[in-house]
């Protein structure tokens, strides 16, 4: 499979280069030429299949032949045993029809891992053939930190740097990154807040000299690796429900767009997906774009969902490549806009080619607690904040009730226990390979908010 930018001016990459390089040159981001497609039969024939065997067939077309067959099959199992439960992510019922797909089950609970778990294996599979080592820097508010540690921990082929606000992320999200003791992961806290931590990488990257000196990466979500693996869980959740044969709705609480366009892909390449509901709470970028044509950046405004408190939307770009139909030249256009002015208009014809595949909604705090509520009293299920959002914005829009409407389930509601228990009294309690979380010990560095300095730690780090 070629690799293509969607801003048409960067050299066509193989899956390998796309891996490691992340953003294309020209500024884009990377997408395979064609979709892959499987027909009827072909979806029917992966009926019954474990989760791992579904995901070889749905991504190797992705990979495959550039890794070889055996390899990439034995890279899912690896990424896989990690999960805590059989069915990798199994399918809870909250109601008639209605149903939770539970994506937390990986090492940092949050549905990250489905992903980086895999993006890991490949980053160390592909390193250690090429005899490369790479230095991941990344900056947190919380979630991602800790799924991109526990991604590389222990492995030869990469050293991690996490930078996080200093006293700024809740005490489980930080103790499950500084209580992460393998060599090979340096945790910081910068005394400074989320926006701070993240001009400091951003600074990094732009420094080409040290970023050549050290081989910088990042593990961020726009890698396509990142997207490729949650394309296989639509079809695994599919298919249990009933999938070629029936169709199946989704909701998807959504931040930066790389999830909902997982299952847009999988749409593309044959799935019979009848709704994609984009599940935004009140930084809601994605819900006025796609019902009135304009992307506008506004502030952001934090919330009980942390992890969708996001105003520029990454992935979004890469559907915008779809629907002008591959023409990168519209693409730069629109992003110019953006630079210039913080927003951009899509043309009707384009909006309406989105609106095809996509209903979206914005949800409130206050829904957003109704409804981690009325899922506990209609069943005992304990959901968090995020799953509540895709909840509420999938039972506002759910066009048939006859269509199975599943909503994705992001984080394990013990990783959000205070909005939990502030609404049903219970505290969420963690899973018991973490439940001993509050007696390990933690290991991170404080450092000022200072390019030099972090630069200097970074070296005598490696
Ligand atoms: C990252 C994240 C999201 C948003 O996913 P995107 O792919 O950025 O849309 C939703 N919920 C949780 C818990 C997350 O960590």
């Amino acid at each position: 499979m070629k690799y293509i930018s969607t801003r048409g001016e960067a050299p066509e990459l193989t899956f390998e280069e796309v891996l490691l390089t992340g953003l294309a040159r020209d500024g884009g981001l990377y997408l395979p030429e064609t979709w892959p497609t499987f027909s009827s039969d072909e979806i029917a024939e992966m009926q019954g299949m474990r989760y791992q065997d579904i995901a070889f067939k749905v991504m190797s077309p992705f990979v495959c032949p550039e890794i070889p067959e055996d390899d990439f099959k034995g890279l899912i199992e690896k990424a896989y045993s990690t999960f805590r439960h059989d069915a990798v992510v199994p399918l809870g019922q909250v109601d008639n029809n209605e149903w939770i797909l539970e994506l937390f089950h990986g090492p940092t609970l949050a549905f990250k891992d489905v992903a980086l778990q895999l993006l890991g294996h490949l980053f160390n599979y592909v390193l250690t053939k090429r005899g490369e080592k790479i230095t991941i820097v990344g900056a947190t508010s919380g979630d991602t930190g800790s799924a991109a540690i526990d991604c590389v921990r222990g492995r030869d082929s990469a050293n991690i740097f996490m930078l996080h606000p200093k006293g700024r992320v809740s005490d489980v999200q930080r103790r499950q990154m500084t209580t992460v003791i393998e060599g090979n992961v340096h945790n910081i806290a910068i005394e400074g807040d989320f926006d701070n931590c993240q001009a400091l990488v951003k600074a990094l990257f732009n420094d080409l000299e040290f970023r050549d000196q050290i081989n910088l990466s990042a593990v961020n979500s726009i890698n396509w690796a990142r997207v490729m693996a949650q394309i296989v869980y639509y079809f695994t959740s599919a298919i249990a429900l009933g999938a070629p044969d029936k169709k199946v709705s989704f909701s998807v609480p959504t931040g930066n767009f790389g999830d909902v366009y997982a299952g847009y892909i999988a749409k593309q390449m044959g799935l019979p997906i009848e709704q994609l509901v984009v599940a935004t709470n009140v930084n809601d970028i994605l819900s006025r774009t796609i019902n009135g044509g304009e992307y506008k950046v506004g502030e952001t405004i934090p919330t009980i969902s942390p992890s969708m408190d996001i105003q520029v939307s990454s992935n979004f770009e890469r559907l915008l490549f779809n629907i002008y139909d591959g023409d990168g030249a519209a693409i730069r256009n629109l992003m110019e806009n953006l630079k210039q002015s913080g927003q951009f208009n899509i043309g009707e014809a384009q909006l309406e080619k989105a609106k095809e595949s996509f209903v979206a909604m914005r949800v409130s705090e206050d829904e957003t607690k109704k409804a981690i509520a009325d899922v506990f009293e209609n069943g005992g299920h304990l959901i968090d904040p995020h799953t509540a959002v895709g909840v509420k914005a999938a039972r506002e829009n759910w066009a048939d009730k006859k269509t199975p409407m599943v909503t994705l389930s992001t984080a394990h509601p013990a990783k959000f226990p205070d909005a939990v228990k502030e609404v049903t009294g219970i505290h969420p309690e963690l899973p018991a390979h973490m439940a001993d979380l509050f007696d390990r010990e933690e290991k991170f560095d404080v450092l000022s908010n200072d390019l030099e300095q972090l630069k200097k730690y970074i070296l005598e780090n490696l």
